[in-house]
């Protein structure tokens, strides 16, 4: 199996060559498809197996094929993930813009313990993928900075660690705010 195989666009295809990525790993082979096809997925997979790219490679090519903006050409929030800790924000911030970089996508990423003024000025400039923490994102909901009313894509991210830390009732508040047209992706290691 390879990536081409997969009905990959090409600049996708070739931001995977550059990172040396020569075939899908397992969950990557099976999620990317169902994804493409506008499914819901509920994945068990552990970090380490490739679960980033098989989420972030279907999002980033369903984004390209459609463009998302406001009427004053600022770029709508179309797609969520949520996942439990500050790291795991960052390292999926990353593979969204690594996987990403020959797209036009912008992603940006939220989490709490540090200043807020940057994320809000990104948030300002406007992204399509948005990567959070759970309470930041509904911190700055609350205050008016991120609506969910155009998230096509939400991704739960570690929904086990979720649980364990005591996140559900923020995960809870969070989905309620999304639209009912949306394709969910979660993804828990057990
Ligand atoms: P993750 O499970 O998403 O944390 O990914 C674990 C590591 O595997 C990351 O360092 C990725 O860069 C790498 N990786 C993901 N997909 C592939 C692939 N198809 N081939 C080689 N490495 C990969």
């Amino acid at each position: 199996m390879t990536f081409k195989e997969l009905n990959l666009i090409p600049s996708i295809i070739d931001a995977l060559e550059d990172e040396n990525y020569i075939e899908p790993t397992a969950i990557q082979a099976k999620a990317i498809p169902e994804v493409l096809k506008g499914h819901d997925v509920l994945a068990s997979a552990q970090t380490g197996t490739g679960k980033t790219a098989a989420f972030a490679i279907p999002i980033l090519q369903h984004l390209t094929e459609t463009s998302h903006r406001n009427s004053k050409g600022k770029r709508k929030v179309t797609t969520l993930v949520v996942t439990p800790t500050r790291e795991l924000a960052i390292q999926i911030s990353d593979s969204f813009t690594t996987y990403g970089r020959y797209t036009n996508i912008k992603n940006t990423v939220i989490y709490g313990g540090v200043n807020q003024t940057p994320q809000k000025e990104a948030l300002r400039r406007g992204v399509d993928v948005l990567v959070a923490t759970p309470g930041r994102l509904l911190d700055l909901m609350g205050q008016g900075y991120i609506s969910l009313n155009d998230i096509r894509y939400f991704v739960l991210d570690e929904a086990d660690r979720m649980l364990d830390m005591g996140f559900i009732p923020d995960v809870k508040r969070i989905i309620a705010k999304l639209p009912q047209k949306r394709q969910s992706l979660f993804f828990s290691a057990t």
